[in-house]
Parts: structure tokens; sequence; C-alpha cells
């Protein structure tokens, strides 16, 4: 990777933006084609694989010719290498990856291929793959462990918990990390899901699980999990963390506190927790249906204050029948948990982390910093979906 600035990878970048996921599909076309088994490695809709695929390239092609960014160019690469090993992608799958890209390229670029640009385009891709290869060759122990559902309940047509017992031993894992997760009814289908308990040495294991609408996978886990199920688990992500020596405040939209609530069961084992507000949102009253448990940590935890909050004041007809929060005896504020938090109090002292949908980590980020928080004090989960 020298200083100088081969044209032809830009060019070649600014060719594939013109038709990203056609480029895509014809390099997966052309994969498939050298190894027709490789197919069924992948998910059965591709959109969100080509579209990851593309953005790395983008990446690839804009950073290398250029001076600056390599090292989080290999830091990215090598994890994306870690990443596939779930996928039981092997050596010879990286060859036939830059072959492919290669090829492609060479289309793309036409009268413009010839030896000079042949050899920068071909050392680029086997860079890349390169290094994937590496990072997933250099990971120890297997790339995915098994857990079985030993227990599965729904909260309301769009919610459930579900929890697990381990199969295979567990590797290390952190309060507040979330895991790459299959079930056996989306068997290629990857998804993130955050354990709602700190791990352990039994193996348990909890999900809070929401149905997305039109979702494929949250789907499947509210309406068809069913104990005795299989679940398989890859790689720990996350660096969700609370430090013992300054204040905290957390806000939790939705199944977002899964990862919270994970951290604060493991403060409650510890002596020198610092004090925490939890702002605990949802849309409807009945939704909150966590925070029966999360009063009964508080009573017995004094460094923990909660407050509920909710955008309706009543349920509508699939929440009713659920128990009125109200009578735990926590205070509930009504609005948007991100706002209601932000007003509440000046927290600019605060280590503050936040989990919940992409939308409302945004806005309460947002929310937060115009109330005077730094964005270096705030932690959360990347916001992309997959
Ligand atoms: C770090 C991280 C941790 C996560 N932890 C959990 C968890 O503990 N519990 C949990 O239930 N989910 C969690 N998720 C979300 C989960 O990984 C899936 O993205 C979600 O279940 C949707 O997948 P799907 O296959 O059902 O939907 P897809 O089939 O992928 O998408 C269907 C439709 O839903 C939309 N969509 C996808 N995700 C969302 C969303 N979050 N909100 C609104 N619309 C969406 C899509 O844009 C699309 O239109 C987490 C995500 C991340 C990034």
């Amino acid at each position: 990777m020298s200083g100088a600035t081969p044209p032809v990878m830009h060019r070649l970048r600014d060719l594939i933006d013109a038709d990203r996921d056609g480029f895509a599909h014809r390099v997966f076309a052309r994969l498939f084609g050298y190894s027709p088994q490789v197919r069924d490695l992948f998910p059965v809709h591709m959109s969100h694989v080509r579209e990851a695929f593309v953005d790395v390239l983008d990446h690839v092609l804009d950073v290398l010719p250029g001076d600056a960014g390599h090292e989080e160019l290999i830091e990215l690469l090598a994890q994306l290498g870690r990443d596939h090993r779930k996928y039981g992608v092997t050596d010879s799958h990286y060859d036939q990856m830059a072959q492919a890209l290669v090829s492609e390229s060479a289309l793309l670029l036409g009268t413009e291929w010839n030896a000079e640009s042949a050899e920068t385009v071909a050392q680029a891709m086997l860079m890349t793959t390169g290094v994937m290869r590496g990072a997933a060759q250099s990971v120890e122990g297997p790339a995915t462990w098994r857990a079985r559902v030993v227990q599965k309940f729904t909260i309301n047509r769009e919610r459930a918990v579900v929890r697990l017992a381990a199969i295979d031993p567990v590797p290390t894992l952190n309060a507040g990390q979330y895991l790459e997760t299959r079930i056996p009814q989306w068997p290629h289908l990857w998804r993130n899901l955050s354990p709602a308990i700190p791990p352990n040495p039994a193996g348990e294991l909890e999900f809070h699980v929401r149905a997305v609408p039109g979702g494929t996978f949250s789907a499947a886990v509210v309406s068809e999990t069913a104990p005795g199920d299989v679940w398989t688990f890859a790689q720990a992500h996350g660096r969700l963390r609370v430090e013992p020596d300054q204040p905290v405040l957390m806000v939790a939209g939705g199944t977002g506190l899964a990862p919270l609530r994970a951290i604060l069961l493991e403060m409650a084992r510890r002596a020198d927790s610092p004090p925490t507000h939890l702002f605990y949102g949802a849309r409807f009253p009945g939704e909150l249906y966590d925070l029966a448990m999360l009063r009964e940590v508080a009573t017995t935890n004094p460094w923990l204050t909660i407050t509920g909050v909710v955008e309706e004041t009543t349920d509508p007809w699939w929440v009713s029948g659920a128990v009125d929060p109200g009578q735990w005896g926590v205070s509930i504020a009504r609005g948007k948990v991100g706002d209601i938090a932000a007003r509440y109090a000046d927290w600019s002292d605060r280590q503050v982390l936040i989990a919940g949908p992409p939308d409302m980590v945004t806005s309460t980020k947002l929310r937060l910093r115009l109330a005077g928080v730094p964005s270096e004090q705030m932690q959360h989960d990347p916001v992309a979906r997959h």
C-alpha cells in the first residue's frame, strides 16, 4: 500500500457506484458459478449481503490508493473475516471471491483494463481477501456455539422473552454485549440479539425480542420459537460498559432495555456501583413489562433510580390485560424517552448508555447533546440493523 494514487481504483469505484446492486449480483453469480455449494452458505434473500458487500468494496477502493485510513481499513477487513467464519467460508472461497472480483472489474473497466490496471486491481482484491482470510485463521476456538430454548413466553403480539441453556461451552462474553444469532426457522440468516441477563456459569441466556413490522427473523422468534429449538451463536460484539467511578444515565427504548438490564443485574452483584438513573421508555404503558423486575432490583440497590416513560396514556386492545405499570410505585412520565431524560436534570457529568431502535438512539443522542452532555460521554451499539 504505497502513497501513490493509482486512478484506476477510484475509476473502478465510480463505475461500481453507478450500478452497485448490478455489480454485486454479477460478482456473486460468478462466485456461485465457480462453486454452486457456496450459494448454500448465504441467506435466501441476498439484498442485505449485496449492500454490505458493495459498502466494503467501496471503502477499499476509496481508502487504498490514499495515504490515510489504512489501519482502520485493515481492522474492518479483519473483523469481516472473523465474522465470516460462522458462514463456513473456507480458504478456497476467498480465492474464488478474489477471482470473481478481478474478472468483473475487468469487464467494468473495458478498454481501460491493461497490464497496469490489472495488476493494481488484482493486488487490491488479493489484499482484501487475504486480510479477511488471515484474520479468520487467527481466531481460536469454534466459529459457533449452541443453546437450547427452555422457555418462551409472549408479552403481547409483538414481544417475546426467550430463555435458553447452553449446549456447548460459552465463549467469553461481557454483560451488555450482543451476539450474532441464528434460529432454526431461518438457517442462513444471522441477526444481532443482546442478552438481557449477564453471563453466568450455568450458561443461561435470556433474550427479549420485538417482532418488527415485516420482519423475518424477529417475527419467527415471536410467533414460532418453542422450547427444544436449538439456536446458534457466533461472535459477541459491543463495548457498552459502566466505569465504577462516574455516575450513570441509562436511556432504554423497548427491547433496547436488554443490554442495559444485563449491565444493571451485573452491577447489582457489586458493592461499588455508581449512582444510576434508568429511563425506560415504551409507546404504551402495558409495554413496560419489565418494570416490576427493575423495581425489585432498585428496592435492594439504592444506587438505582428508575423512571418509566410512555408516549400514550392508554393501552390499545392488543396490549390490554397488561398490568398497570403505575402499581409498581415507579414514577411514569409521558413523552419520548430521550426528550424526558434530557429535560429531567443536568446530566453533563454522567456516563450515558443509550439502547433501543435506531431512530430512538439517534434522537436521544441529539437531545442530550443539546442539553449539554458531551458526545464522548455517550455510548451505544451500532445503529445499523444487521
Ligand atoms: C447491536 C444490535 C442489538 C440488537 N439487539 C436486539 C434485541 O436484543 N432484541 C431484538 O428484538 N432486536 C435486536 N436487534 C435488532 C435485530 O438484530 C433485527 O434487526 C430485528 O430483529 C429485525 O430483523 P428481521 O429479520 O425481523 O427484520 P428484516 O427482515 O431484516 O427487516 C424487515 C423490515 O423491518 C425493518 N426493520 C429492521 N430492523 C428494525 C428495527 N430494529 N426497528 C424498526 N424496523 C426495523 C427493515 O427496515 C425492514 O423494512 C439488535 C440489533 C442490533 C444492531
